[in-house]
């Protein structure tokens, strides 16, 4: 069953194209790694589903309804950013209720889903900290509970752990995987570290060009390479 489908998606930037038409499915509860070197096309993807990007063409669905031109705030979907994005004279409790300020729900819901997301993200204690006193695998739990808070159904990751230290970014993986897992929530993650994309994806997309060249486990993209692109950047990293 295919729960987001992007289909036939073109992107130019003035004269430069970024996607001439690409297409991919992914199921619900999955989650999968987007690999593929700098300037392919991972954050326009992912900006795009999220509709922060608009396409030229083509249709982006989630569970069949084609999200291609909705607000961004009418999608259901969720994302991290590398930067942290927090607000720095807000609270944690108040970074992550904002995500909820665009829709109608009462205040005391929001302070429920937020205490919600705090303890699930493992925030317990900090909810009136602010952004500058706390670390960065914190402040990125921190934007993780605020794209939780609103029960997406599709969590995008833009390079989230690119900035942390070794540790924290492999504590940190898990304990996304473990959300991911508990929630089923359907999870594209980009990232350029390669053993990332080993141990945590169901399926692992090699990027290039703007076009998909392999879409596999991730077992079979290392052991399996459809082409040489692949085997070389694959190659590149061991
Ligand atoms: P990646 O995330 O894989 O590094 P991006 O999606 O950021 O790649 O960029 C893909 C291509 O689109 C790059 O050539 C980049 O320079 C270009 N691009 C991205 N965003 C913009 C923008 N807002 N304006 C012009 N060009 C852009
Ligand atoms: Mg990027």
């Amino acid at each position: 069953m295919h729960y987001l489908e992007v289909a036939n998606l073109t992107k130019s930037f003035t004269d430069t194209p970024v996607f001439k038409g690409i297409s991919f499915d992914i199921s619900k509860g999955e989650f999968v790694t987007l690999l593929g070197p700098s300037g392919c096309g991972k954050s326009t993807l992912l900006r795009s589903i999220a509709g922060l990007t608009t396409p030229d063409s083509g249709q982006i669905r989630v569970a069949g309804e084609d999200i291609t031109w909705l607000k961004p705030q009418h999608r259901g979907i969720g994302m991290v950013f590398q930067s942290y994005a927090l607000f720095p004279n807000l609270t944690v409790a108040d970074n992550i209720a904002f995500g909820l300020t665009m829709q109608r729900i009462n205040k005391s819901d929001i302070a429920h889903r937020v205490a919600e997301v705090i303890e699930l993200v493992g925030l317990s204690g900090r909810e009136r900290a602010h952004p500058a006193q706390l670390s960065g695998g914190q402040r990125q739990r921190v934007a993780l509970a605020r794209a939780l808070v609103v029960r997406p159904r599709i969590l995008l990751l833009d390079e989230p752990l690119s900035a942390l230290d070794a540790p924290i970014r492999k504590h940190l993986r898990e304990q996304i995987r473990t959300i991911q897992r508990q929630l089923n929530l359907t999870t594209v993650f980009v990232t350029h570290d390669q053993e990332e994309a080993l141990t945590l994806s169901d399926r692992v997309f090699v990027m290039n060009q703007g076009q998909i060249v392999q879409a596999d486990t991730a077992e079979a993209v290392y052991t399996r390479p459809a082409n040489d692109f692949v085997a070389s950047f694959i190659g590149n990293y061991n």
